[in-house]
């Protein structure tokens, strides 16, 4: 690594606007637990994990290598539409699956769950695709701005509260997604995007 890019690096880390909420251990030792447990639920069954992009990618590196089964990954990735700054739930398939999930083990792979329109769309999407099973890994939970309250995530990495956070895959206008740790962004106006 060359001294800019370590500066560069130092620098983010470091960014006063960002309160830490989860560090590299903590987050690798979740993973950890989760992997073992979806280790114990599948095994001898056809296992895919479908991340759906971008945010969920870096939760779907660790977590795949927490479980010690055979696997396969998808990706997806669909544009949710706003009404202002709120989901409304309708969706876009910018990106479908490689291949199909008839008769497979499905877990939807997911950065964050907010007011869940979004996710609930896609998970109907998939139903009807005749998956022999569909569970959710969320590595966030952030219920309070929930709306599709009947949502289930089976597996949840950290529950949040209701502030913007970036790192580990989540993003701010597509930057921080490369931080190691989840952090609330204090001032979202004061952020250099
Ligand atoms: P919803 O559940 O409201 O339909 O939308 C969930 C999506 O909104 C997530 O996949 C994520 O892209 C985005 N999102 C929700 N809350 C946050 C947050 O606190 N930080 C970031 N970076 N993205 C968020």
């Amino acid at each position: 690594m060359s001294a800019e890019s370590k500066q560069i690096e130092a620098t983010e880390f470091t960014n006063p606007n960002f309160e830490v909420l989860y560090n590299r251990e903590q987050i690798q030792t979740r993973i950890q637990e989760i992997g073992a447990r979806i280790t114990g639920e599948y095994g001898g069954k056809e296992l895919v994990l479908v991340s759906v992009l971008k945010g969920s990618c870096i939760f779907l590196a660790d977590l795949m290598r927490s479980i010690d089964l055979n696997l396969t990954i998808d990706f997806m990735a669909v544009s949710s539409y706003k009404d202002g700054t709120k989901s409304t739930g309708d969706v876009e398939i910018l990106k479908d699956l490689s291949n199909p999930i008839r008769g497979k083990h499905v877990i939807v792979v997911e950065d964050i769950v907010d007011t869940g329109l979004t996710l609930s769309r896609l998970l109907e999407i998939l139903d009807s695709r005749g998956a022999a099973s569909i569970k959710l890994a969320s590595f966030l939970d952030k219920p309070e701005p929930r709306i599709k309250t009947e949502l289930k995530i089976d597996y949840t990495g950290f529950v949040v509260p209701n502030k913007f956070v970036v790192g580990y895959g989540l993003d701010a206008a597509g930057r921080y997604r490369n931080l190691p740790f989840i952090a609330i962004v204090k001032n979202l106006a004061e952020l250099v995007v």
